[in-house]
């Protein structure tokens, strides 16, 4: 299909039958005066009178324990950048597509028309009480972990900067069972990572959870190499910052195990994976376009475990293979955080579940006769129905065990069917 006729199929799309991705459904009986006397005045004031004696009764009678904002400022869009609030909601009604098909999770999106981060968080935690969790996304780092971390804080329900957390939830599952198959251990390896924004400082923050040493990893930005040395670094960026007297990205390649691109396309070089360490690791993540061609790298180096953004190869790092889930289990045991240890969680969940037999309909959905766990399937693949069995349990006991679930579980059996359902 030529550009031209894939970017008409995509506004085509968008467009027709009715302009944009979601809607609104109402949940109950609508048809006879009656119905409407309950769903509307005199009838809904008795929950009214509920909430107002005890505000978690909201859970109870109204929508807010299954819907998530999907909310953002559209200051970093993709891969477009500040493109404004307005042209970044086909994004994030996308996001509650995606929320609804794989865990039926009501989303409104919500786009918010500032750059100013008091304003920004003041938005936010004014239309809290409509939301069980809170998803934001596409705002621009720095700007984006002070949001972040102050509405964590600051509000008693679930908060998740996607951006950050789900490709680091992801990548650290695909990293963790490249290492297997490389035969390397997370302490020991050295580890460049490409890129200082939300994705790449999250992501790096979390392996380093899972054992990978601040000492081996070499962490570059549009400048270079971030050095100690170097001035006036953000607390993030200072946070990674190496005493190597290194520069440039070729030198941080040479011998490295890992390499983790969060940066620019094309900008690794045959030459420069010509120099990393045996059985290297490779995750290109730059999207649309990786640091360096997928095709390109497997060709310069038979011994790659290579991961991208993309759908069209192997290994794809796709943030679907986590936000729905967690929330999944975070509004389950309505859990008050989404903590370390339930990202953790869902880390291991992932891991593990690629290393089970895939269902036949998992072949068949991708046009595979057999995927098997190896070089090019190191993570599960997002239409696995597995997923929704696996990871939202794995999310909720994760809250229960670290204290954060206000609704704990006890019938888990119960809970898997129900997730199944
Ligand atoms: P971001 O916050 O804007 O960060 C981009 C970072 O890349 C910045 O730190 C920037 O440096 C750095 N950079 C730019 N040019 C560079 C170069 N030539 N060499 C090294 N670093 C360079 O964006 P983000 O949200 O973290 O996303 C970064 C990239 O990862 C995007 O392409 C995005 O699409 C991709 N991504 C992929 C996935 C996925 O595969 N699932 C998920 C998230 C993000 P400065 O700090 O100096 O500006
Ligand atoms: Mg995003």
């Amino acid at each position: 299909m030529s550009k031209q006729s894939k970017r008409r199929e995509a506004l085509v799309y968008h467009a027709k039958p009715t302009p944009g991705k979601i809607k609104v459904v109402p949940t109950k009986k609508y048809a006879t005066q009656r119905d409407l006397a309950l769903a509307y005045s005199p009838g809904v004031a008795e929950p009214c009178l509920e909430i107002e004696k005890d505000k978690d009764n909201a859970y109870k009678y109204t929508a807010k324990g299954n819907l998530v904002a999907v909310i953002s400022n559209g200051t970093a869009v993709l891969g477009l950048g500040n493109i404004g609030p307005e042209a970044s909601k086909p994004v994030m009604e996308g996001k509650g597509l995606l929320f609804k098909i794989f865990a039926d999770i009501d989303v409104f999106d919500i786009e918010i028309n500032t750059e100013n981060i008091e304003e920004f968080i003041a938005t936010v935690k004014n239309i809290a009480p409509t939301f069980g969790g809170i998803n934001l996304e596409d705002i621009k780092a720095p700007e984006a972990f002070e949001i972040e971390c102050r509405l964590k804080d600051e509000l008693d329900i679930p908060v998740m900067h996607d951006d950050q957390h789900g490709t680091a939830i992801i990548s650290a599952a695909a990293l963790l069972n490249a290492l297997e198959i490389a035969d390397k251990n997370i302490e020991d390896v050295s580890i460049v990572v490409s890129g200082a924004g939300a994705a790449a400082i999250s992501c790096t923050r979390l392996y380093q959870a899972f054992g990978a040493r601040r000492e081996n990893i070499v962490m570059l930005d549009s400048k270079g190499v971030i050095r100690k040395d170097r001035e006036n670094l953000t607390d993030e960026k200072s946070e990674f910052a190496t005493h190597r007297k290194i520069d440039a990205l070729d030198e941080a390649m040479q011998n490295a195990d890992v390499f983790i691109g969060l940066s620019k396309a094309d900008i690794v070089t045959p030459a420069m994976l010509k120099t990393m360490a045996i059985n290297p690791i490779v995750f290109a993540m730059a999207n649309p376009n990786p640091e360096i061609k997928y095709q390109l790298a497997i060709d310069t180096r038979d011994d790659i475990i290579m991961a991208t953004g993309r759908s069209d190869h192997p290994n794809q790092v796709n943030n679907v293979l986590g936000f729905p889930f967690i929330f999944r289990g975070a509004l389950d045991v309505r859990a008050t955080k989404i903590n370390e240890p339930m990202k953790m969680a869902a880390v291991k969940a992932l891991s593990k579940l690629a290393k089970e037999a895939v269902p036949e309909q998992v072949n068949i959905a991708y046009d595979e006769t057999r995927l098997t766990f190896g070089k090019d399937y190191i993570i599960p693949k997002p239409f696995d129905p597995r997923l929704i069995a696996e990871v939202p349990p794995a999310v909720a006991k994760a809250a229960i065990e670290s204290g954060v679930a206000k609704e704990p579980i006890t019938d888990w059996d119960k809970y898997k069917t129900t997730l199944l359902e």
